[in-house]
């Protein structure tokens, strides 16, 4: 079979992406490969059809274990018989699926980088025809990457202490140069193919908020986004807590992930998440690496990360089935301070004494990037496009920024009006207080403080409200103001020294939205969009009979099929066995296991509404309509 036949037959899809085909025959000319693509691109496919048409076993060397089972999952679905080796299993398990392999019953084995030392996985490496070795998440090989770990030096042994060398292959999604470079040199790469793609990802939608009330940020998001499963990140395992626990409270069916809960607890959380019980998140970034849930809607961060190459892992997330999602970051000047924090107690262990300070002014670098996307008012896909090493064009139209007017006012002035009431008031009220005095409201608890007697009682009656809530925060982010961290919050002086000085301006920068100028791009229509009241009623019908399925075989939903694919059915309404293949994500495997119940679904569905229209083709001019009967 060609590799174009075997994505058809297992996977289900017509045609490659960029860089796939590339990868691929390269590896399949006996090369090595480094291959830098973003997440959703597709990277598991470039090394999964090779190692179907190799003639010995591809082992797959992943960091995390939720990854590997997840993949094991996904290929065994797709009829590919693969297994997975870590910590997870018994012995006595790990004894009988190597026996198993070396008895050729599987043509794919993913393993921790740890078991590579395992005397027994050595003796079962000797005996078996080992083609290829796949280094996925390459990047945890380089101490100049975010992820590094040691265990990934491993690697090199392990491959020299083999008979034959095998061709090696290595994926990841960090595209520096030095990062490149290590993972090529450490690994002993031999004239590799190295294939960058493109690391636009179109579908998704960049958003910052410089905001100091992100609960209330977030609580109205998901209000408005009642159907979507989505992540939230935060920074600290607390803030992880509280936020699940208010938005439990609100209702919303979350759940949570940090390092601090117990393994039990950890795996059934990430369960309900990917099971859709629990479709939205809070966690810390502990939580992620190898979910490849396909419908997470949005990803908002709660804290700045600390580096732009984490910020692009984690909100790459959201969307990878091709759907507009959105990815907004929350930003306070205290993101900052955290960052720092954090850093500051970093674990160096397994890394060079002569090396720590080099990592250390990087890791610096990196969070002034992050400061600096946060504080951009610049189109954001630009920004990261530009960081990644990528040529970019005109704004993107596609994010909150190319949708903002931004205007820069000189507040100096009022400024000084609010140190005025802060001090006139000695201290001892809120901003809401505080505000309403300057803007001379007329309400009864000002009265009952005698609001109207204080000197700077209506100075600033001529300024907004959002104004004056902009330049406060403001001031407290540049420390002429103090605000407590109690309960009852009050404003306090800070230092304002620099004010004294004639040339210290306070300038605020507020914007305005403004209507997206290329209507296309920005209103880039879901898949869902194209389907009419009576495709979404068979695409709720599907949904369900996919989710009897999962259960049964205990499976994630997606791994059955994910949305595209019911979406592709609800359109193409397949009658029989060759039309349902062409349905994009249904290989043969997955046809022979649950073709005939969602072909039964779909037939019910037309003779209980023969009319029905179920979807109308994005090309308004064309009048192509999908009907369930032919007319
Ligand atoms: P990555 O590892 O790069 O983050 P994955 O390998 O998980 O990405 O692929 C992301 C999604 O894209 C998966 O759902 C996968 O099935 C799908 N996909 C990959 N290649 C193709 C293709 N050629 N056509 C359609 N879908 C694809
Ligand atoms: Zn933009």
């Amino acid at each position: 079979m060609s590799p174009e036949e075997i994505l058809k037959q297992y996977f289900g899809y017509d045609s490659f992406r960029e860089g796939q085909g590339t990868i691929i025959n390269a590896i399949l000319e006996g090369r090595d490969v480094l291959a830098v693509m973003p997440t959703g691109a597709g990277k598991s496919i470039c090394y999964q059809v090779p190692a179907l048409m190799l003639p010995g076993i591809t082992i797959v060397i992943s960091p995390l274990i939720s990854l590997m089972q997840d993949q094991v999952k996904s290929l065994n679905d797709n009829g590919i018989h693969a297994a997975y080796i870590n910590s997870s299993l018994s012995d006595s398990q790990i004894s009988r699926a190597l026996t198993a392999a070396a008895n050729g019953q599987y043509k794919i084995i993913y393993v921790a980088p740890e078991r590579l030392e395992s005397q027994e996985f050595l003796d079962f490496s000797r005996r078996v025809h080992i083609s290829m070795v796949t280094v996925d998440e390459a990047h945890c090989i380089s101490q100049w990457g975010q992820d590094f770990r040691p265990s990934y030096l491993k690697i090199v042994d392990f491959v020299k202490g083999l008979e034959h060398r095998p061709i090696l292959s290595a994926f990841t999604a960090t595209a520096t140069e030095e990062v490149k470079n290590d993972i090529a040199c450490i690994l002993g790469l031999k004239e590799p193919r190295i294939v960058v793609t493109g690391f636009d990802r179109e579908n998704l939608y960049y958003q910052v908020e410089n905001i100091r009330r992100k609960d209330d940020y977030i609580v109205s998001y998901i209000e408005k986004h009642p159907e979507d499963s989505g992540i939230i990140y935060c920074a600290t395992r607390k803030n992880v807590d509280t936020l699940q626990e208010l938005l439990f409270t609100r209702g919303v069916p979350v759940t949570k992930y940090h390092a601090g809960l117990d393994n039990e607890t950890r795996k059934k959380n990430q369960e309900d998440f990917i099971y859709d019980r629990a479709p939205v998140i809070v966690a810390t970034n502990a939580f992620g690496m190898g979910i490849d849930k396909s419908n997470v809607r949005y990803v908002i961060h709660y804290n700045m990360p600390q580096s732009m190459e984490n910020y692009y892992q984690e909100a790459g997330r959201a969307g990878r089935d091709g759907e507009p999602s959105t990815c907004i970051l929350l930003f306070s000047a205290q993101d900052i301070m955290i960052n720092k924090f954090l850093l500051e107690r970093k674990d160096f262990s397994g890394v060079e004494p002569e090396d720590v300070e080099l990592i250390r002014q990087r890791d610096i670098k990196r969070l002034q990037v992050m400061e600096g996307y946060c504080r951009t008012t610049g189109c954001l896909r630009n920004y990261i496009l530009t960081y990644f090493g990528e040529k970019t064009g005109v704004p993107c139209d596609h994010c909150g920024n190319c949708h903002r007017e931004y205007r820069e006012v000189d507040l100096t002035d009022a400024a000084k009006s609010v140190i005025n009431c802060v001090f006139e008031t000695k201290g001892r009220y809120g901003l809401t207080i505080v505000l309403g005095i300057l803007l001379g409201a007329n309400r009864a608890r000002l009265k009952e403080i005698h609001a109207e007697t204080y000197k700077t009682y209506g100075v600033l009656k001529d300024r907004s409200e959002a104004e004056l809530r902009l330049l406060i925060s403001q001031m407290i982010q540049e420390g002429y103001l103090h605000q407590t961290e109690d309960r009852y919050s009050v404003l306090k002086m800070g230092d304002i020294t620099p004010l004294r000085d004639e040339n210290t301006r306070v300038i605020i920068r507020t914007y305005e939205e403004k209507e997206p100028a290329r209507k296309a791009r920005s209103a880039k229509r879901k898949s869902t969009d194209a389907l009419t009241s009576a495709g979404y009623d068979l695409f709720e019908k599907l949904r369900a009979l996919r989710l009897a399925i999962a259960r049964e075989e205990a499976l994630p939903p997606y791994i059955v099929f994910s949305d595209k694919t019911l979406i592709d059915m609800c359109t193409k309404l397949p009658k029989d066995r060759a039309s349902m293949l062409n349905v994009s994500g249904v290989g043969a495997a997955k046809f022979e296991k649950y073709g005939q119940r969602f072909l039964d679904e779909i037939g019910a569905f037309s003779l209980q509404h023969p009319e029905a229209v179920t979807s109308i083709s994005e090309d308004e001019n064309s009048e192509k309509q999908s009907k369930i009967v032919e007319l």
